[in-house]
């Protein structure tokens, strides 16, 4: 079966058809600037020239079907009729407090979708319009969606409640979800195979570093904690994100300022982290040649990055009784060995060792850094977050239906 995945922002349109024979990538590409003038459809099929035409894209329904189209074109299409895409995964941000695994688009997953608009403000309102969008564009084609927030439904109260008034969980759900949850899920259920652990009880601290970062802590693939909270700002210093603060910092700051709390943590979200740090920017390539130059503020950036992240990794390897596994993702994860270097030196008083000439060559590929007497493993695996949705897509689309979704054919009222 060939299934569609894709990853609907505010005003572009991520996708790739994947072949689930052999979990192939036939075709990937990008619509940008949908909505506003200079809308672009990128498209990539695989052994085929890039094509790439620019075209209004008024909606996403527009957008949908240009990417039809250009799957379906003569000359760089990849299939040759619509029905042969057995089914459209979809990356969705929040699930609330209801959702906690991927499920078949039915009315009442969209209410809950559309429930959660005011935990994810600029995600889940786009990616219920793409859910539609395919709805209008292919009637009838089975829609699944997969939660950035599933994986983080794991963790047990201890590990995702705030220790404030009972009234704010109950009422609005304020607690911790965790983000990134498809590919902390798929990095860690990919680092018990890889790394020979027990499928059942495998203790693995995934390092989710790229732009935005996040840290988990699984055994046996359920989440156990991660570091993001109500929204993707809390834990690791990030790309543009401070990670942790001090709540108080958000009145003092907008009271200094005599701005609005939303002003505060648009700095905390985006004008913060290492590009506030390091001055420099915050794209790490950028940083590390930065450092490389001798700029000290790049270098304390760094530090303060590896400091945030070594605290979460010591605090993980607590909760879980001695981790198995460290494994680093994503941009940073799978392309920094400046980073990986850092966090391992810090180990060393754990009886954590890796292999130098192992961790210099690993770019974007499954390396195992730890030498054989580590006391635990190290590895770059790198996430796939597309394979995953695609995966679960599959999975959901054939299996006859579990007692627990009946529980998602409730209808929109229900709720
Ligand atoms: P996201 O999906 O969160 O946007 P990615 O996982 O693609 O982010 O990671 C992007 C980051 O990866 C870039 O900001 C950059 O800092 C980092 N990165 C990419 N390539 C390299 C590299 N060769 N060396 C160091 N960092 C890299």
């Amino acid at each position: 079966m060939k299934i569609l995945v894709l990853n609907c922002g505010s005003s572009s349109l991520k996708y790739q058809l994947i072949d689930m024979e052999d979990e192939s990538v036939l075709a990937k590409g990008l619509c940008e600037r949908i909505g506003i003038d200079g809308s672009k459809l990128t498209h990539r099929p695989t052994g085929k020239d890039r094509y790439e035409i620019e075209t209004p894209m008024p909606n996403h329904q527009v957008a949908v079907e240009l990417v039809l189209q250009a799957l379906l074109s003569k000359d760089h299409g990849v299939i040759e009729s619509a029905d042969e895409i057995g089914a459209v995964g979809h990356r969705v941000l929040h699930g609330g407090k209801e959702i906690t695994k991927s499920c078949v688009v039915t009315p009442y997953v969209k209410a809950v979708i559309r429930e959660c608009f005011d935990l994810g403000p600029l995600h889940n309102p786009a990616n219920l319009i793409g859910i539609e969008a395919v709805e209008a564009a292919m009637p009838g084609k089975p829609n699944v969606a997969v939660f950035d927030t599933s994986f983080g439904m794991g963790m047990e109260p201890k590990a995702y409640r705030y220790a404030i008034p009972d009234k704010y969980y109950d009422e609005y759900g304020v607690r911790r979800y965790g983000f990134h949850g498809t590919s902390h899920d798929f990095v860690s259920h990919e680092a018990l195979k890889y790394l020979n652990l027990d499928p059942e009880k495998g203790k693995v601290i995934v390092c989710h570093l790229g732009n935005g970062a996040s840290i988990s802590a699984s055994v046996g693939g359920v989440c156990v904690d991660t570091s993001m909270g109500l929204t993707p700002l809390e834990g690791l210093i990030m790309g543009t994100r401070s990670g942790d603060v001090d709540a108080a910092v958000v009145q003092y700051i907008t009271n200094k300022e005599g701005c609005t709390v939303n002003d505060t943590l648009n700095i905390l979200n985006k004008q913060s982290g290492m590009a506030a740090l390091s001055g420099v920017s915050s794209d790490f390539r950028d940083i590390e040649a930065a450092i490389n130059a001798g700029n000290e503020k790049a270098i304390m950036a760094m530090d303060a990055y590896v400091h945030r992240l070594v605290k979460y990794i010591g605090a993980y390897n607590t909760i879980l009784k001695g981790a198995d596994a460290i494994v680093f993702t994503a941009g940073v994860g799978e392309n920094g060995p400046m980073v990986r270097r850092m966090v391992c030196e810090y180990l060393e008083f754990l009886g954590v060792k890796i292999n130098e000439e192992e961790n210099l060559k690993a770019f974007g590929k499954q390396v195992v850094l730890s030498t054989p007497d580590s006391t635990i493993k190290v590895a770059v695996i790198p996430t796939n977050e597309e394979l995953a949705i695609a995966r679960d897509t599959l999975k959901l689309v054939l299996a006859p239906k579990a007692p627990e979704m009946e529980e998602n054919d409730k209808t929109e009222n229900e709720i």
